[in-house]
């Protein structure tokens, strides 16, 4: 089964469609002129439309100093605030999360929200977006993770390490490889179910029958302007029993769990209830 992550990111978005007057803001702090980067922040700015929330985008230049760009994000007055990664290299990225307060952070990559997902798991309000949208995708199938060996390839901060984190909260059997990792195929084909955030053409190329394979990866293509994923997907998916194509695949449903950030924290400051994921068992923070 191929995964049609449009079609599930769509159906999602209008279920956290604002209808109230005073609505949230999202402010996006863009750097430079990367066309990647720029497709990304339209993306997120027509989610922003399709939900009928505010968004305000501040473009700076290319050269932009730490310290001017610090100040800024300081002044905003915005519900939710991101910076679009990647950075130049002359900034700081970690300094620069860590200057939007964490209450703010709806891509969830400030120390003090990932140190909660550490402990609180799913029972957190606002989630890092690419590892939500990857349980989002599991819960929508009804995917059992419970004892299962989970192959997660990547570690980094944005994807691998949140996720794996939150799978054994599921209490899956966690795998997590990385560039140093040594027969990497070995820790694939043992999988059940293997998740690859690494950002490398054809890096999962056979996996066991039946495994189901989800591709956070992008690169681009060999062909100009397009985009790829990990897997070798035509080999692939006449092996998998789900699998998730890239484009279309996980990053519209990314946007998607970015739009559901900005809910919770609107949500949280009106004291309403927050969206928590209904399908947590009582267990879930044994360990
Ligand atoms: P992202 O933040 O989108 O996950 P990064 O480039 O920050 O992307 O991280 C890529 C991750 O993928 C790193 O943890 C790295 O160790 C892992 N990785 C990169 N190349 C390989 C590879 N060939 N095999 C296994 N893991 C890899």
């Amino acid at each position: 089964m191929i995964f049609n992550g449009n079609q599930l990111a769509n159906s999602i978005l209008q279920t956290l469609r604002v209808t109230s007057k005073i609505k949230p803001k999202l402010g996006i702090c863009l750097v430079g002129d990367s066309p990647a980067s720029k497709s990304y922040v339209n993306r997120k700015l027509k989610a922003c439309q399709e939900i009928n929330v505010d968004a305000e985008l501040f473009n700076f230049s290319e050269n932009v100093e730490q310290d001017q760009l610090i100040k800024h994000i300081q002044s905003m007055n915005h519900d939710g605030i991101l910076v679009q990664l990647p950075l130049p290299l002359h900034l700081n990225k970690l300094d620069i999360i860590h200057s939007i307060p964490y209450e703010k952070d709806v891509d969830c990559l400030h120390m003090h929200n990932l140190q909660r997902i550490l402990v609180y798991g799913e029972l957190c309000e606002m989630l890092p977006c690419t590892p939500a949208a990857v349980l989002q995708i599991l819960d929508y199938y009804d995917v059992n993770v419970i004892g299962k060996k989970v192959t997660v390839i990547g570690r980094s901060f944005l994807v691998g390490l949140p996720l794996s984190v939150l799978l054994q909260k599921r209490n899956a059997t966690v795998t997590v490889c990385h560039r140093e990792t040594l027969n990497l195929d070995q820790h694939i084909m043992n999988a059940d179910i293997v998740i690859s955030a690494a950002g490398h053409p054809k890096l999962v190329r056979n996996v066991k029958q039946g495994a189901i394979v989800i591709d956070v990866g992008i690169s681009q293509g060999e062909q100009k302007g397009r985009i790829v994923g990990d897997v070798d997907f035509d080999v692939v998916k006449n092996q998998a029993s789900l699998i998730t194509p890239v484009p279309g695949g996980v990053g519209p449903m990314t946007v998607c769990m970015l739009m559901r950030n900005l809910c919770n924290i609107w949500k949280k400051k009106q004291g309403q209830p927050v969206y928590i994921n209904p399908k947590l068992s009582d267990a879930y923070l044994n360990d």
